[in-house]
C-alpha cells in the first residue's frame, strides 16, 4: 500500500517543439510518443527516463486548465506523480491525515489507469498525482 515508484514528473511548456529541442535533442532523452488529451485540452510528450517519465504538457486550447496555469504561473514543473497499489486506500489514508484532495473519487485515463490529484496546500507546495496502474506491481508496462 505504500507508494511504489515515481511514475512521472510533468513540466508545463509554452511550445512542445521548442521544449523538445532541450529535453530530446540536447539532453538526449528518447521521445516515446506525443498524445492529444482532449479531456484535459493538452498535448503531452512522453520521454522515458529509467523507470519513470518526463511529461511535457502544452495547452491545446487557450482556456484549458493548463493554459490558465501557464498564464498565471509561467512554464515550469507542474506536478509529481507517484504510483500506489491501492488508490482508494491511499486516498482514505490521506483524508484521515487531513490532506486535501482535488479529486474526491478516482478519475480514469483511457488506458484504464486510475488517478487522483492531491492539493499543493497539503504537500508543501507540490501538486501531487497518485496513479494506480492497471498492471500488477513488477509487471512490465
Ligand atoms: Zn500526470
Amino acid at each position: 500500500m505504500s507508494p511504489a515508484a515515481i511514475n512521472h514528473i510533468a513540466v508545463v511548456v509554452e511550445n512542445l517543439e521548442a521544449a523538445l529541442r532541450f529535453w530530446r535533442d540536447a539532453l538526449d532523452l528518447p521521445l516515446a510518443r506525443v498524445e492529444d488529451n482532449a479531456d484535459e485540452a493538452v498535448r503531452i510528450a512522453f520521454l522515458p527516463l529509467g523507470e519513470s517519465e518526463i511529461e511535457l504538457l502544452e495547452p491545446s486550447t487557450p482556456d484549458s486548465g493548463i493554459a490558465r496555469y501557464l498564464a498565471k504561473r509561467g512554464p515550469g514543473m507542474h506536478h509529481l506523480c507517484i504510483e500506489v497499489t491501492d488508490l482508494g486506500a491511499a486516498m482514505q489514508r490521506l483524508v484521515a491525515h487531513g490532506a486535501e484532495l482535488i479529486n474526491e473519487t478516482p478519475r480514469i485515463r483511457p488506458d484504464g489507469t486510475r488517478y487522483a490529484f492531491i492539493h499543493p496546500r497539503s504537500t508543501g507546495g507540490v501538486l501531487l498525482e497518485l496513479y494506480e496502474l492497471s498492471r500488477q506491481p513488477g509487471e512490465q508496462a
